[in-house]
């Protein structure tokens, strides 16, 4: 029996589930970790070929169900835990990236994603099955509907790869939703890295916040009109107008002026 508040919708249709397979590429010596196994639809072929496959699940009730399904793989390790709070580092071994891969349940997609995004040193690259519109979000450009604060962190970290669309009847019991399958890779070099990730995080979310208004609006606890206009920035767009680079600009503005209000404290403070 699914239960609901784990988000389960098993995968049930053996062609999706080996393109799902044949889109990760599993290698024998990969250091793979599935999210969510359920009732092991895509471990058992993950393990047919990678037999240290390490699995995160948090019902309980659907440890002893994989215990026994994969007795015959020692290797096999189950946590039993949260994947929101989950500490993926500790599984790397021998400096070998993780490629983490999950039928994600959607009801907590969106704050896994970024939990994930926040360990993506650690990792080689990601396959996840996602509602549809998440998908969409995730790789969403400037003034695309779906643009906002996931595609935009998103992107920051990874290269995304939407790959093809799921239809429900996919799954046991069905989902109401659409599906698709998104590969994330980790850059090798941020593309625009920001002085401050923090600084990065608060001006995309106080931007999207008030996606609707102009940016002089959104911003204007941050920045004044003035200023974004000598950051070569037109204070008149919206904030889905505005490219990664561009609150990358806004964010190492506000880095510079506080470590220049921070020296100025320092002499004060001598
Ligand atoms: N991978 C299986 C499949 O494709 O058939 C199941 C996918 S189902 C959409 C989501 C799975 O994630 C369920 O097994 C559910 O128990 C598990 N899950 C839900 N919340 C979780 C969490 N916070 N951490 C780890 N696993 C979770």
């Amino acid at each position: 029996q699914a239960r609901k508040r784990f988000g389960q919708n098993f995968l049930h249709d053996p062609g999706v589930i080996e393109r799902i397979v044949r889109s990760i590429n599993p290698k024998p010596d990969d250091a793979i970790v599935e999210i969510g196994p359920g009732l092991g639809a895509l471990t058992e072929e993950i393990l047919a070929v990678n037999p240290t496959l390490q699995v995160v699940e948090l019902d309980r009730d659907l440890i002893p169900v994989l215990r026994t399904k994969f007795f015959n793989y020692p290797e096999f390790r189950i946590h039993e835990s949260d994947a929101l709070k989950f500490d993926f580092s500790q599984l790397v071994q021998d400096g070998k990236p993780l490629r983490i891969v999950g039928n994600l349940p959607y009801n907590i997609s969106t704050p896994l994603i970024f939990h994930l995004l926040e360990q993506a040193g650690v990792v080689k690259d990601m396959h996840f099955m996602l509602q549809k519109e998440v998908v969409q979000r995730l790789a969403a450009m400037p003034g695309d509907n779906n643009y906002g604060r996931l595609g935009i962190m998103a992107q920051y970290f990874c290269k995304v790869q939407p790959l093809f669309e799921v239809g429900p009847g996919a799954f046991r019991p069905a989902p109401k939703v659409d599906s698709a399958i998104v590969r994330l890779v980790p850059h090798q070099q941020l593309p625009h890295p920001a002085k401050e990730l923090g600084l990065l995080q608060s001006v995309v979310r106080t931007a999207f916040n008030a996606r609707r208004k102009t940016l002089r609006k959104a911003l204007g606890g941050l920045v004044t009109a003035e200023q974004l206009q000598a950051l070569g920035i037109n204070d008149g767009l919206r904030p889905e107008n505005l490219t990664l680079a561009d609150y990358v600009t806004i964010a190492d503005f506000l880095a510079d002026q506080k470590s220049a209000h921070d020296d100025v404290q320092d002499v004060s403070n001598d």
